[in-house]
């Protein structure tokens, strides 16, 4: 099993592209997004804790999400590969995930970052805040937090990565499918 990670700013297009690149290579698409958002709407222990940073357009702290991705990976062993999306977000996240990897046996095959401007995140976020039922997706200062937290927080993700020469830039803008196409080439 290798993985591939899909790397970028939020509103960059990783959800949407995930979903694409999984239907044609056959790798199954894990969003950390998404699994909170299950935990939450079941209740469990890992959403109620998450819903509130979630709700603040904060980063779940490292060690509550090690174990479920620990768990996601066991349970995608099988799998061809998968595309991970929101994860690593952070250095020590990054950290973790090598180290999981190393002991599971699998390979990061290559970090998909995609490459959105400023300016197109923000157009980006303003047109899905009217049509998301997203608890994260309401209040622009929400949104704009998210943004700065991708700045501080994981863009030297990105760099940690670079200098392990596993990091593709792939530019973000443009047609849905002119951007799958390019990710598509790029791997
Ligand atoms: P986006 O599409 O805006 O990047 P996601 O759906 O990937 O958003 O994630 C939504 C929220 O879930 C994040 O803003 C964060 O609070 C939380 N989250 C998701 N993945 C992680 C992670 N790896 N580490 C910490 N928090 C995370």
């Amino acid at each position: 099993m290798e993985i591939l990670i899909l790397f970028g700013a939020p509103f960059s297009g990783k959800g949407t592209q995930g979903e694409i690149l999984s239907k044609r290579i056959g790798f199954k698409h894990l969003s950390t997004g998404d699994v909170l958002r299950s935990e939450r709407k079941n209740h469990t222990e890992l959403g109620l804790k998450a819903e509130e940073y979630i709700r603040q357009g904060q980063l779940v702290p490292d060690e509550l999400l090690e174990e479920m991705i620990e768990n996601e990976l066991i349970k995608c062993k099988s799998e061809k590969g998968l595309i991970l999306d929101g994860y690593p977000r952070t250095i020590p996240q990054a950290d973790t995930l090598c180290r999981l990897t190393e002991k599971h046996g699998i390979r990061i095959k290559r970090v998909l970052l995609l490459d959105v401007p400023h300016e197109t995140l923000i157009e980006r976020g303003v047109h899905r805040g009217k049509n998301s039922d997203r608890i994260d997706d309401k209040d622009p200062n929400v949104m704009n937090r998210r943004i700065e937290v991708y700045h501080q927080e994981t863009k030297p993700v990105g760099d940690y990565f670079i200098v392990r020469n596993l990091t593709v830039r792939i530019n973000g803008i443009g047609e849905i499918e002119e951007v799958a196409n390019r990710i598509l080439n790029s791997i």
